[in-house]
């Protein structure tokens, strides 16, 4: 009888867990797409002074490009 009881703590818990991981990970997924772009580095073009993002420039010997056209001029 108190493994029965048991059991039903530990599903209960098991499923609670489960229910704020599921919350978690629908808040992860909406809030940190803002955090992301806001946590990633913006970098300016050497030659043509247009910021973007890190992710998309050119790191050319400590120099950042927005194309590689620009980085051989
Ligand atoms: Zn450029």
């Amino acid at each position: 009888m108190w493994r029965l009881i048991f059991l039903g703590i530990i599903i209960g818990l098991g499923f609670y867990i489960f229910k704020r991981i599921l919350n978690q990970t629908e808040n992860s997924t909406v809030v940190p797409e803002s955090n992301l772009d806001k946590a990633e580095d913006m970098v300016k073009c050497v030659t043509c002074a247009v910021h973007l993002p890190r992710s998309e420039a050119f790191l050319v010997k400590g120099k950042f490009y927005c194309s590689q056209t620009h980085i051989n001029k």
